[in-house]
């Protein structure tokens, strides 16, 4: 049995047959985009095939779970539902809310993590503002939620939000998504949610899936802060720059990747932060292929590199903060030099200075003088 199908929870230790391992595994519905669409026809099909073994799971299910949610007019959670049938396109029985925007987080890659409430809102509204349509339409039919969808991507969010506004003066509610997790982090929406909040109106945000979150609930380091970033510039030049403003922070730091850039990040992650701290590397959350690799950060180019599998998909980084033995000197110690530097002193001499002040050592001196160099011509 695959590691998935022993994790399809309560569908696969209630089944007995095979066949109901896989609608169970089924259950866990990863909808990326290069899985989404067979494993949804998978469903939808063994459902069809099966609905006494669906029912059955579907009792047992809601047993283990230990209680009844009504959603979108049926008695069942959002993923249970989505096997049992392609449902028709239903009225939620939750009061909705007029004039409202509602914040609805959605599932990284794995539908069984929609949120009931998130389900039962998607049903409830009129109105979907997406950033993707065409990526959100397939969520809303698994739901069978009826909402028109209205598309609010980067390059129109303010004719997006007028469209809101003008939707919530009528008295209608309307959900926002993205593509996948929270709306509003490395996503766009915020510019949406600042008008909606400027013209008065309600906003109702709802928590849910976040890569950043999730990732960091596995990451097990002792940081007792953290510092979202997001995603760091595209080149190379600017990316170190940033990094240095972040060397010195006390906390752990996050940062989303594209798979493309995921060599030169981290590369650049071991040049500016050191190679001593740990990286959690933290892959597909949630989808089929999920991998959660802990190493220090000199280590991990090679270990990307070690198997092409390991570059693909969507990543989460997270480093160490700085360690604590490291924190008073390395602060003081850049702020010395950087004086120095700014005064005009070549390179060479300022860290000689810079280091016979501080007791820095002259290795990080100078890769930090080399940092300021290049910050300071860009
Ligand atoms: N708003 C989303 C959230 O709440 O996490 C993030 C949206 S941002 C445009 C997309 C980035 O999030 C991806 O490039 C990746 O860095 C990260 N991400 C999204 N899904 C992920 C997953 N399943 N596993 C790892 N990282 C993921």
């Amino acid at each position: 049995m695959s590691r998935r199908q022993n994790e399809a929870g309560p569908f696969a230790r209630t089944d007995a047959s095979r066949r109901s391992t896989v609608i169970g595994a089924a259950a866990q519905a990863h909808f990326d985009k290069h899985q989404h669409l067979a494993l949804a026809a998978d469903q939808i099909d063994l459902a069809a095939a099966n609905p006494e073994v669906a029912l059955e799971q579907l009792k047992s299910a809601l047993l283990q779970i230990g209680r009844r949610q009504i959603l979108c007019g049926t008695s069942a959670a959002p993923h249970l539902r989505v096997i049992v049938s392609r449902p028709p396109h239903r009225k939620s029985a939750m009061k909705q809310e007029s004039a409202v925007l509602y914040v609805v987080p959605t599932p990284l890659g794995n539908l069984a993590d929609i949120s009931p409430r998130a389900a039962e809102t998607l049903c409830a509204v009129r109105w979907v503002a997406a950033e993707d349509t065409r990526h959100t339409a397939p969520l809303l039919k698994h739901l069978g939620a009826a909402g028109k969808l209205i598309a609010a991507h980067e390059h129109n969010e303010n004719e997006a939000a007028e469209k809101i506004v003008a939707l919530l003066t009528k008295g209608e509610a309307v959900a926002l998504v993205s593509d996948a997790g929270t709306p509003g982090i490395s996503d766009p929406g915020a510019r949406i949610v600042a008008a909606v909040r400027a013209a008065g109106y309600h906003i109702i945000p709802l928590p849910g899936p976040c890569a950043a979150i999730t990732a960091l609930s596995a990451a097990g380091l002792p940081d007792a802060h953290f510092f979202f970033y997001g995603f760091l510039p595209a080149k190379s030049a600017q990316r170190r720059a940033a990094l240095m403003s972040l060397r010195d922070l006390p906390a752990a730091l996050v940062f989303y990747e594209a798979p493309h850039r995921i060599i030169a990040t981290v590369e650049d992650l071991a040049s500016a932060l050191g190679e001593t701290r740990t990286l959690v590397i933290a892959r597909e959350l949630t989808k089929l292929f999920e991998s959660i690799h802990a190493c220090p950060l000199g280590e991990a180019a090679a270990w990307l590199q070690a198997d092409p599998h390991r570059q693909k998909g969507e990543f989460v980084l997270i480093v160490s903060g700085i360690p604590t033995h490291e924190r008073g000197g390395v602060a003081e110690a850049k702020q010395v030099l950087e004086l120095l530097l700014a005064d005009g002193l070549p390179v060479k001499q300022a860290v000689r200075l810079a280091a016979s002040i501080t007791d820095a050592s002259r290795n990080e001196l100078y890769r930090l003088a080399l940092a300021w160099k290049e910050h300071a011509s860009s």
